[in-house]
């Protein structure tokens, strides 16, 4: 009873939509109830952080002044299959990893240039995928000549923080060029999307500061036009 109403205060104490703890818990129940009973079933969800270096410097990220920033990717195509391999063995038929999340606290994960082709390894998996990005290496080619953006579309849901409506405030606030490159990367990875016919959810996220704040509703009316989904 006592565990009840501790578990109720938890879930409760913050309001939507930001009450992203009931969220989970209703989402994932059944990986609560063994977790009660203090047995350990398998995660839902892996998160692979694969690189630790970004082409962008946005005024808020604290990976900016962090040494790590300078650290060199450890995860090239070997290590990637071998996650995959794990993954695969630690999925039985009541639990298993259900999503595998690309993204990055201080890094770029399209910095590094096995993290596209990896997508569709999950997704061969059958494993939800979901990649954050901040959109400018999405045009980038491999060795094949096919770009990120053909292996990003095969995934569930990629969000790509964009923060602003225009290339002058994009570079006001990442110190850097990339803004028109992002929404053509967009409008290519839409088309892409239609050809193969498949179910990608492509998000925009923005990151409000008085800089930016002026821009909300033409990054808005963008996203409608691109035909993003939020
Ligand atoms: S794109 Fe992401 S990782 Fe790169 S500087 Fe901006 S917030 Fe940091």
């Amino acid at each position: 009873m006592q565990s009840n109403e501790t578990i109720e205060r938890f879930l409760d104490r913050e309001r939507p939509p930001f009450n992203y703890e009931r969220q989970l818990f209703n989402d994932h129940f059944c990986w609560v109830l063994p977790a009660l009973r203090e047995d350990t079933p398998t995660p839902y969800e892996l998160e692979i952080q694969p690189s630790s270096k970004c082409n962008l410097r946005c005024e808020w990220c604290f990976g900016t002044a962090l040494t790590c920033g300078k650290l060199p990717d450890k995860l090239g195509s070997e290590e990637m299959r071998t996650i995959a391999g794990r993954v695969a063995d630690l999925s039985d038929e009541e639990f298993g990893i259900e999503t595998v999340k690309f993204c990055g606290t201080t890094g770029e994960p399209l910095m590094n240039p096995h993290t596209a082709h990896t997508i569709s390894m999950f997704k061969n998996l059958g494993k939800r995928v979901i990649l954050f990005t901040n959109g400018v290496l999405l045009d980038v080619e491999d060795s094949a000549g096919i770009p990120n953006l053909d292996y990003v579309a095969l995934g569930d849901r990629l969000n790509v923080s964009l923060d602003c409506g225009s290339e002058e405030t994009f570079q006001a606030i990442k110190k850097a060029k990339g803004f028109g490159r992002i929404v053509k990367n967009l409008e290519r990875i839409v088309r892409r999307k239609t050809e193969l016919g498949t179910d990608l959810d492509i998000r925009l996220s923005y990151v409000i500061s008085t800089k930016n704040q002026a821009e909300i509703y033409q990054t808005a009316k963008l996203a409608q036009r691109l035909g993003l989904t939020k």
